[in-house]
């Protein structure tokens, strides 16, 4: 055997190896803990697809298919990689790569019930947050409306309040559309408009 193919097969064993360990392990070890292997994935403008059970049980239920993120016609669910421990092979959504457009195919297809069966304006995959500090039109600069013209909930869960936007939880999916559309960047990717994943902990996750 050549060194290329020595090399791809011993980082396929890794990969397989990965893939059947880590929900074993997920099933039997809390993941609570908040470092290293442990640490979960999910943060600012870091989701799980629409329907997402909590996030403390989420590693034991998902057997890391990937018909999600075969399914999803934009390509908006990243498969998560070895490095990310025993969330590896889980689905992440990047907001201010690519969002979700709430096609709600995914949930169609999870095996398992980790997405469950939800309709589109159940969806709470987070909160979007404005940053007054930094978003243009509230701090005067510029008239900018993107966020409001991109959100598939306008008018209910961004409105413009005086011309700037305003998010209403009780109808923001948290999509990160909004997010990718915001054309003002900041410090590690955050832009003047970001989703927290505020449900992901307390079950509440749609
Ligand atoms: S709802 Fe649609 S766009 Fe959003 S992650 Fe699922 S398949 Fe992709
Ligand atoms: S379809 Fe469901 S079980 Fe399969 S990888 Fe996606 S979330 Fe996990
Ligand atoms: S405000 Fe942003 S995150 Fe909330 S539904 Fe509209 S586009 Fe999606």
């Amino acid at each position: 055997m050549d060194d290329f193919n020595l090399e791809f097969f011993k980082k396929r064993r890794e990969i397989i190896k990965t893939l059947i360990i880590s929900p074993l392990i997920s099933l039997f070890y809390p993941v609570h803990a908040s470092s290293g292997i442990l640490s979960s994935p999910i943060g600012t403008n870091r989701l799980r697809p629409p329907g997402a059970v909590s996030e403390e049980i989420f590693a034991g239920k998902c057997i890391r298919c990937g018909r999600c993120v075969e399914v999803c016609p934009y390509k908006s669910i990243i498969q998560l990689d070895i490095k990310n421990g025993v969330y590896a092979g889980t689905p992440l959504i990047i907001a201010e790569n690519i969002p979700c457009y709430l096609c709600m195919k995914c949930v169609e297809v999870c095996p398992t019930g980790t997405l469950r069966k939800i309709k589109q304006e159940e969806t709470r995959m987070g909160l979007a947050v404005i940053n007054k500090h930094v978003c243009v039109t509230w701090k005067g600069e510029t008239i900018c409306r993107t966020c409001y013209n991109v959100c598939l909930f306008k008018d209910k869960a961004i409105r413009l309040d005086e011309l700037r936007p305003v998010i209403d939880e009780k109808f923001c999916a948290g999509c990160g559309l909004c997010v990718h559309g915001c054309p003002v960047s900041y410090k590690d990717n955050l832009k003047a408009i970001n989703i927290e994943p505020i449900y992901s902990q307390n079950g509440k996750s749609e």
